[in-house]
């Protein structure tokens, strides 16, 4: 199952009326996330080309390749009714959108493409649209799904507490002997079986590897005393993403005054959520956030952004991040996920995922945020 039918009619409605806003006269978009938040299918990308021709002023069609049409029955798009203009081999689907966005009038002096549209798409339509200039559609489509409806913000609460249940059972696998990989493997089992499609990502980030944000896993053995990072998630059936993380020891941590410093990112994480809500900017999040690990002295170790937006992608808009002076609104769902980063000793960092309300903030992670202390 995916949104309702009858989100996805108000969101195509939404989408031609951004579009006009913004000056754009027709939107193209090929399988992606932006077609999956449109027409409830993701499809494939591949070199045939699927299309979705939603021109400003005109009703949208689908152009697909005429082996994947049976693939569509049951879909969204039969039910959309929405018109599905289907190519063989030896036919050109790059004029065939060029004939469907004629239908509608003069042909569009600018037309939006998917942000991840291939490079073999873009450039054919250029041919087969000369007169028509290219934009990027993320300025349109963005507005949308950066504002999440009530539909999408209980998918993301059921991602988050499905990836709390792995973090729950954290204790099975961090264990001294053990790599960071064989407990990698256990986790993503784990994150398949407590309700996602994929593990999308899973850092096991142990003693020294903790201080690398994006680290991932590797051959390292857990030891007794070591302060381990693990950042996980991936999406679920609806396609909506988990993320979250949480940091662990493995018995007393070692490594100088651990207890000090986390309760600094702490304060820092309790912060920044504090600080959410409608009115507020991105960058007054990411200042909440900052400011008691600056004051603390550690402010060279906070290396990266407080925070992504998240839904159906894991990373996408709004950023929290300083100079983002977007005013936050209901339903802007983001991470909140400052980290300190010792090089060459541990690091640790928190993270939750939160909803912009309509009076404050829902945290869509419920894990206890303290340092948890594991047997060793
Ligand atoms: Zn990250
Ligand atoms: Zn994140
Ligand atoms: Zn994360």
């Amino acid at each position: 199952m995916g949104a309702p039918l009858t989100a996805l009619r108000d969101r195509l409605a939404r989408a031609r009326a951004a579009a006009r806003t913004a000056g754009v006269d027709a939107l193209l978009v090929t399988p992606s996330p932006d077609l999956r938040y449109l027409l409830g299918v993701g499809g494939e990308s591949h070199e045939r080309l699927t299309c979705l021709v939603l021109p400003a002023d005109g009703d949208p069609s689908l152009v697909v390749p005429r082996l994947e049409r049976p693939g569509l029955d049951g879909s969204r798009v039969a039910e959309l009714g929405l018109d599905v203009v289907d190519w063989t081999d030896t036919d050109d689907p790059y004029l065939l959108v060029a004939d469907l966005l004629r239908r509608w009038g003069s042909m569009p002096a600018r037309a939006a493409v998917g942000d991840a549209m291939p490079a073999a798409h873009v450039l054919r339509l250029r041919d087969a649209l000369p007169g028509t200039e290219q934009v990027l559609a993320s300025p349109v489509l963005r507005e949308l799904r950066m504002r999440k409806d009530a539909a999408e913000v209980e998918a993301l609460a059921t991602a988050g507490e499905a990836i709390d249940r792995v973090h729950a059972r954290m204790g099975e696998w961090l264990r001294p002997g053990r790599t960071e990989a064989e407990v990698g493997i256990d986790i993503s089992a784990a994150i398949v079986a407590e309700g996602h499609t994929e593990a999308a990502f899973v850092i096991v980030g142990s003693g020294p590897h903790g201080a690398s944000p994006h680290h991932d896993v590797s051959d390292r053995v857990l030891t007794a005393g070591d302060v381990v990072v693990v950042d996980i998630g991936g999406p679920t059936p609806e396609g909506y993403h988990s993320d979250c993380t949480r940091t662990y020891s493995l018995g007393e941590p070692a490594g100088g005054d651990v207890a000090g410093t986390y309760a600094v990112l702490r304060e820092a994480q309790d912060a920044a959520v504090a600080a959410v809500r409608p009115g507020a900017t991105a960058e007054q999040v990411d200042a909440a956030a900052r400011g008691p690990i600056t004051e603390a002295g550690f402010g060279e170790c906070f290396i990266h952004r407080t925070g992504h937006g998240i839904g159906l992608e894991v990373h996408e808009e709004p950023y929290v991040v300083g100079g983002n002076d977007l005013v936050l609104e209901p339903g802007m769902a983001f991470s909140v996920e400052p980290g300190i980063y010792l090089p060459g000793r541990w690091g640790a960092r928190i993270e939750d995922i939160v909803v912009v309300t309509a009076d404050g903030v829902r945290r869509l992670n419920h894990r206890p945020r303290d340092l948890m202390v594991l047997p060793a």
